[in-house]
């Protein structure tokens, strides 16, 4: 029987003599079921290991509570110590979209759920921020792609830039700042093109398109499921463009969160959103409580 992390942790100490602190041994047995546990959470190896470390130190030598048992005590020490990373230095969560129109640069990979995740962030800032919203898409290689966007603007009643064959990224980009500006508009969303990997066209087009909009934003849309590959994703990304925040996506699958930790941690990034389905109002606020929880099951 799958038995989670919470659970685990009980049993362990439930099978140890009940004393005054938690002891060292005590805290080794559990530490390598928490390692266990972040591992199969998809959480990268040197940041289970620096997890575990300050989970350690927190841990030994202090003193049991009368009221919760040492599995208890240890399973609150690892749900805090989570929340801490996950949280990073408190910054916060809202978008920086003050002066209008705010440019909103999306980047990721193709298939990450980059205009689905437009479209939700676009209804979002619309219904709960009261924005008025133009959205672009700058997938000059797939006409799809630009007409998905365009149909998910008419589903959810946000404007898109009219599609005008044979410009570029950039000029596309522009033509999105001027109509914003014109059309009085808070908010403008560049929906940038995606490959399935990262290449050097890739990264120069988003670089151009940075370099001629100035995004108040650019948010780097990840895979939640694929673990490990979504924190090589960002870093990249961060390296060559400069990311603000994270949207990971598809957080409504069997993954145990754990890429929100590694993603934290290594890149020190916000996560300012996370993607819980494919309709468009499947988008909440980042909140390393629930991420927390599902890591601990
Ligand atoms: P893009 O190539 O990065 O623009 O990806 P799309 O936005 O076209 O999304 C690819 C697929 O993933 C679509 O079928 C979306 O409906 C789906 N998708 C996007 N976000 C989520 C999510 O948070 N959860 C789930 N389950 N599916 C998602």
């Amino acid at each position: 029987m799958f038995e989670n992390l919470s659970e685990r942790l009980s049993g362990v100490f439930d099978r140890l003599t009940k004393q005054g602190a938690l002891s060292e041994d005590d805290v080794k047995t559990a530490l390598r079921e928490v390692r266990v546990a972040l591992l199969e959470a998809d959480v990268s190896l040197p940041v289970a290991r620096d997890f575990v470390k300050a989970v350690q130190e927190k841990a030994t030598g202090q003193a049991v509570t009368k009221s919760i048992t040492p599995g208890q005590q240890v399973v609150k020490i690892v749900h805090d110590e989570l929340v801490h990373v996950l949280k990073g230095d408190g910054e916060p969560d809202d978008l920086k979209i003050d002066n209008a129109p705010a440019p909103i640069l999306m980047v990721g990979l193709q298939g990450s759920g980059k205009t689905t995740t437009t479209g939700k962030l676009a209804k979002r800032l619309k219904e709960k921020a009261g924005k008025k919203v133009l959205m672009a898409s700058l997938d000059i290689y797939r006409p799809a792609a630009m007409q998905q966007l365009a149909v998910l603007g008419t589903q959810i009643g946000v404007d898109t830039l009219p599609i005008v064959a044979g410009e570029s990224a950039v000029q596309i980009a522009k033509r999105a700042k001027q109509q914003a500006t014109l059309g009085g508009y808070d908010v403008y969303m560049l929906d940038t093109a995606g490959r399935l990997h990262i290449d050097e066209t890739l990264m120069q087009e988003v670089e151009d398109v940075r370099n001629a909009v100035n995004p108040r934003e650019t948010l780097l849309v990840v895979d939640g499921l694929t673990g490990q590959v979504a924190v090589e994703v960002a870093e990249e990304f961060d390296g060559k463009i400069g990311i603000s925040g994270v949207v990971l996506t598809r957080m409504d699958g069997d993954g145990r969160g754990g890429a929100a930790l590694s993603m934290r941690a290594v890149t020190g990034k916000p996560i300012k959103f996370v993607g819980l389905g494919e309709k468009m109002d499947a988008l909440e606020a980042f909140e390393p409580d629930r991420i927390a929880g599902r890591i601990l099951g």
